[in-house]
């Protein structure tokens, strides 16, 4: 919704009018332009200029450029889990975020973008799937166990990856081109 607003010299006569966004209303808040690529779309308030929430911030960058530094999206992914929500697909993972130790609930990561993601003893309990992800910085994954399926299909690694005593306990998926090092 635009108004105007209607600047006056001393002598109250009118200089011109300025068209400006009225904001704060509920109804009008933008909401993240995220979609996935069935048509899910993400709807969640946009941080600032970019038309993007906290969790898909820098979404639109290309597959070789590096994960933004985004400081809100550590709490707002902690609500996530704590609400047992597993929908992450295109979350822009920032550099250091850690997992907690279990996850009870699936997750749904197709698509996400990671940023040197290193995680240690996290035990996933259901389906896992990060198909379609872009590790930017390398995959550490030290003693984790994954109690159900567990797919990483047509990932992008760059960076390196490291994989030690990790469980998978159902059925792993790795196909499709895994590179390393490779550039568009
Ligand atoms: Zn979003």
């Amino acid at each position: 919704m635009v108004n105007k607003l209607m600047l006056y010299n001393q002598s109250s006569q009118a200089l011109c009018y300025i068209p400006f966004r009225m904001s704060a209303q509920p109804q009008e808040l933008q909401t993240c332009i995220f979609r996935t690529p069935d048509g899910v779309v993400c709807n969640r308030t946009i941080l600032g200029p970019d038309p993007y929430c906290s969790l898909h911030y820098g979404s639109n960058c290309k597959p070789i450029d590096k994960v933004p530094e985004n400081p809100h999206f550590e709490a707002d992914f902690l609500d996530v889990v704590q609400a047992n929500d597993g929908n992450w697909r295109g979350f822009v993972f920032p550099l250091g975020v850690k997992l907690p130790k279990e996850i009870p609930f699936a997750v749904d990561a197709r698509g996400s973008r990671l940023s040197s993601f290193e995680q240690e003893g996290v035990v996933f309990k259901e389906p896992v799937n990060f198909s379609d992800a872009i590790f930017t910085d390398g995959l550490t994954l030290k003693g984790v166990v994954f109690e159900g399926p567990v797919t990483f299909d047509r990932c992008r690694f760059e960076g390196p990856v490291d994989i030690l005593n990790v469980q998978c306990k159902s059925s792993a998926s790795f196909t499709g081109p895994i590179s390393q090092g490779e550039r568009f």
